[in-house]
């Protein structure tokens, strides 16, 4: 008979455990009410990776005399933008459909509700009604952004995250309020498309939980470029002017006028749809399923993954859950790396420079009073970045002095978020910093630094 599991979701999390459990011999049935690949396609990693190509891509042209080419002055088109970015979102979006048809997996487009722990009713978009009865449940119903009852939203001038992958037009003066990754994002794109932008920082320095270093480099190339920060300011209402604008004010006092504002306080979890209690399923007090190291939620056959688990909200972390998900689903969770260590998830933020960490960071191995080695190697030494025109940032690597064993490492500059690959595979695989060393790199290239970094 084989087992029928029933996937609620389709972003990264659930395309990735319905395309896996249904390889494994599973019946899956996928329910997604808006499009397959989630959030994360229609308004989160690919239109924001897409507008910072674009943003790259006009910085790169700016800076075309540095490379012995006559100036360019270029413009960017939005519209042409726009239509760029839903070309890749359908692309991506007939990928997964394509995938997943052609691994028997059954799509039903609606909203899923638990009636009882072995049964959802999906209501589709037509207002029809259907039951779907499984052995196996994912919850993989991703996040929302936050957005704080003091914040008049319209979608024009004052925009939450989904609203400004692409905007609806390119700001004269941007105010970003939230200075973690998903904030500096922002800041990094619209400066690149000529927007002036402020940005109000709640503490001290931005991306708090990142190392001081690394947020430190990045705050430099901001207030290089102009970008005006407003640190120690919490944002508490937003006005709009005569003229249309907004004036951001801000708990100390201040307040920040610009021509629109951008909200970049977090996120929220997609449960209330779900009722969960006809299934028995308990969330914590924010609305996140709590699970135990096999995805697996208090009730034993319902698995949850992706950012509603409350782990690291991030795709790639929403992909790894949705393996382990359906190996576990199938009985095939004795492999040597069965369990997911979210300490050793790599990350990046795709600024300029670009920034990448994984593993333990140098702060927090200090505030642990753990003995490290931290080995630091700038990229302004290498010929490659030289080449490149941008020597900015550096690789650091943090190892244990008693047996060389790679724990982590940051890098800050060109190419980190494919860099830290080399440091992720190291600290997943207990890698030395010899054997990084030992290893015949090309030259020249980016990924010499890592071999200085390590040795
Ligand atoms: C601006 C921004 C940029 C980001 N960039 C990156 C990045 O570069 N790299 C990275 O790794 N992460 C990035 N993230 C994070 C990433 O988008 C999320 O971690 C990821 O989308 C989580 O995947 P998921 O499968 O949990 O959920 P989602 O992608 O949110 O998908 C959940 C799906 O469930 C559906 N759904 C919800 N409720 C129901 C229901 N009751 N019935 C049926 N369907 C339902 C939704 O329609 C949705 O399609 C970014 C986030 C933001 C906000």
């Amino acid at each position: 008979m084989g087992v029928n599991f029933v996937v609620v979701g389709g972003g990264p999390a659930g395309v990735q455990a319905a395309s896996d459990a249904a390889r494994l011999g599973a019946h899956v049935t996928v329910v997604e009410k808006d499009v397959l690949g989630g959030a994360a396609n229609l308004w989160d990693c690919i239109p924001s990776k897409a507008m910072i190509a674009t943003g790259g891509m006009l910085a790169l042209l700016s800076k075309a005399s540095r490379m012995g080419i006559r100036e360019i002055e270029p413009h960017p088109e939005l519209e042409s933008i726009k239509a760029r970015i839903s070309s890749i979102i359908d692309h991506l979006e007939r990928s997964n459909r394509d995938l997943l048809s052609s691994q028997g997996v059954k799509v039903v487009r609606g909203e899923a509700r638990f009636l009882d722990p072995y049964r959802v009713a999906v209501k589709s978009v037509e207002g029809e009604e259907i039951e779907l009865g499984g052995d196996a449940f994912l919850i993989a119903t991703g996040s929302r952004p936050r957005v704080p009852d003091w914040a008049p939203i319209d979608g024009v001038r004052v925009l939450t995250t989904r609203q400004a992958y692409p905007p609806p037009a390119i700001p004269e003066h941007l105010v970003v309020v939230g200075s973690g990754v998903t904030g500096v994002e922002f800041v990094h794109m619209f400066r690149t498309f000529g927007s002036k932008v402020s940005l109000i920082v709640s503490r001290q320095h931005i991306l708090p939980q990142k190392d001081p270093e690394v947020a430190a480099a990045l705050e430099a190339d901001f207030l290089e470029s102009d970008v005006k920060l407003y640190k120690g300011a919490r944002a508490k209402g937003i006005l709009r002017d005569e003229d249309g604008g907004v004036v951001v004010e801000c708990d100390d006092g201040r307040s920040v006028a610009g021509s629109h504002c951008l909200l970049a306080v977090g996120s929220l979890p997609n449960y209330e749809s779900l009722a969960l209690e006809n299934a028995g399923v308990q969330t914590d007090e924010r609305g996140y399923i709590p699970t135990d190291h096999h995805c697996v939620s208090n009730v034993k056959h319902i698995y949850v993954a992706g950012d509603i688990s409350g782990k690291l909200p991030l795709a790639s972390v929403a992909i790894m859950q949705g393996r382990k998900v359906a190996e576990h689903v199938m009985g095939l969770d004795s492999r040597e790396h069965r369990h997911l260590d979210y300490d050793k998830a790599a990350s990046a933020i795709f600024t300029e420079p670009e920034i990448a960490d994984v593993g333990l960071a140098e702060a927090e191995a200090f505030a642990l009073g753990r003995k490290m080695r931290v080995t630091k190697v700038p990229f302004a030494a290498n010929a490659r970045a030289l080449i490149n025109g941008d020597p900015r940032g550096f690789i650091k690597i943090l190892s244990d002095p008693a047996t060389g064993v790679v724990l982590g490492g940051s890098i800050v500059g060109e190419r980190a978020a494919e860099l830290i690959s080399v440091i992720a595979l190291a600290v997943t695989a207990n890698l030395k910093v010899a054997d990084i060393v030992e290893s015949l790199l090309v030259h020249p290239a980016l990924a010499e630094a890592l071999a200085e970094a390590a040795d």
